[in-house]
């Protein structure tokens, strides 16, 4: 019996080598990954240039105290900041934690402004981590269930619904803040509408409250753009990041702007390893491939290459309800739930991921060449076929 506590009812395969989009078992046995970690490896495997960026780094410094000034975590707060016009970053090394940070800028934010017990709107079927901060902001029984009691200060409405969060506003004065996905991840890939994202930010600019996203998932050039917001055309006071920032790499970042810039100062907020110059480097360097990769480009248009086949192949089979997302965040919803389709694609060589029960997400590596995408779609289809046509 495995040591290893029993916090995930985890796959019968064990990588041991990756390189570019492809993963290799125990055995040899070759397999396209569909999922990145779950939306961590921007780069893919073995990206050369990060291996010799990390290589590099490892030789010279992997940690230094956040005591010391550290010139990586500068490079990578200005990089972030020139991409999304936010002005300050502290970094440490999960979502969690960013959303954690966000979570108390807001609280300070609200008692600087004389607010003893601020609120945080937060969303129906959102996820934000497992923290019991963030557990609490999550919107998900499953999650939260046993854990109680939960962190207070979250008012909850559906998303997409702004007459509702319009009631919130109206009712509760304590609110200082929404923290929300701008595309749900772990909810099932459901986007905010770009209309509710332009109105949530002149919401938040009327009453003063910050507008935090969570871009840990669809954040780092997921979705054709840098920043998920940017198809909104519109600014966060907040935001958080961390999944795909280090291609593997642990690193969070929460990000802030305007009202939300200066909330803390020294002793307010730490993190021993947080922004260390090795996670830097991954950080930096992940950017820095973006670009010259053109990844941002080959996102968008290998997401509508995904997005039109699928929706070609899978046309009037009963039993799909949707194909949604955005660039390289896909989402299948089924009309049952569908966790079984993991494993079948596993056996077929393809790593996929089901998410809230009915939903099949697909959250490539952004350097995921057409062939490949192709070899996915031709593998996936006749497997949802037969699985809703038995
Ligand atoms: C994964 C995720 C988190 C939590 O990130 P961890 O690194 O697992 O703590 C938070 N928010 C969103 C949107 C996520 O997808």
């Amino acid at each position: 019996m495995s040591h290893v506590m029993n916090t995930y009812a985890r796959l019968p395969v064990a990588f041991v080598r990756g390189e570019g989009a492809w993963l290799w078992d125990e055995q040899g046995k070759r397999y396209l990954d569909g999922l990145s970690g779950i939306a961590v490896n921007t780069l893919g495997h073995a990206h050369p240039i990060l291996i010799k960026a990390m290589s590099e780094q490892i030789g010279k410094l992997m940690h230094c105290s956040n005591v010391y000034q550290v010139p990586g975590q500068e490079q990578l707060a200005d990089k972030l900041c020139s991409l999304t016009k936010m002005q300050e970053a502290f970094f440490c090394n999960s979502g969690c934690e960013a959303n954690e940070a966000a979570i108390k800028i807001a609280r300070m934010y609200g008692h600087q402004q004389g607010k003893e017990s601020p609120a945080i709107i937060v969303m129906e079927k959102a996820f934000h981590g497992r923290t019991l901060a963030t557990l609490s902001a999550t919107g998900n029984r499953k999650v939260q269930v046993g854990f109680e009691p939960l962190v207070k200060g979250f008012s909850r409405v559906p998303y997409n619904d702004l007459a509702a969060l319009q009631q919130v506003a109206h009712n509760n004065n304590d609110v200082v803040a929404v923290l929300v996905e701008p595309i749900q991840g772990e909810g099932g890939i459901r986007a905010l509408d770009i209309d509710y994202l332009k109105q949530l930010r002149a919401i938040c600019d009327e009453r003063n409250w910050l507008l935090m996203l969570d871009e840990v998932q669809c954040g780092i050039g997921r979705t054709g753009k840098w920043f998920a917001h940017q198809h909104a055309g519109i600014l966060p006071d907040v935001m958080t990041l961390a999944k795909g920032l280090g291609s593997g790499m642990p690193i969070g970042a929460c990000l802030t702007a305007g009202k939300a810039a200066g909330v803390f100062g020294p002793g307010n907020h730490g993190s021993t390893f947080g922004g260390n110059p090795l996670a830097c480097t991954a950080g930096l360097t992940t950017l820095n491939v973006i670009e010259q990769e053109g990844l941002l480009a080959h996102a968008d248009t290998l997401g509508k290459y995904f997005h039109d086949a699928f929706s070609s192949q899978l046309s009037g089979v009963s039993g799909v309800v949707e194909i949604r997302g955005q660039g390289l965040m896909i989402g299948i919803e089924l009309s049952k739930p569908c966790g079984e389709l993991v494993k079948l694609a596993l056996e077929q060589g393809l790593l996929i991921n089901v998410t809230a029960d009915s939903v099949i997400r697909l959250l490539p590596p952004l350097i995921m060449s057409q062939t490949e995408a192709q070899q996915l779609v031709d593998g996936l289809c006749p497997l949802i076929k037969a699985f809703l046509q038995p």
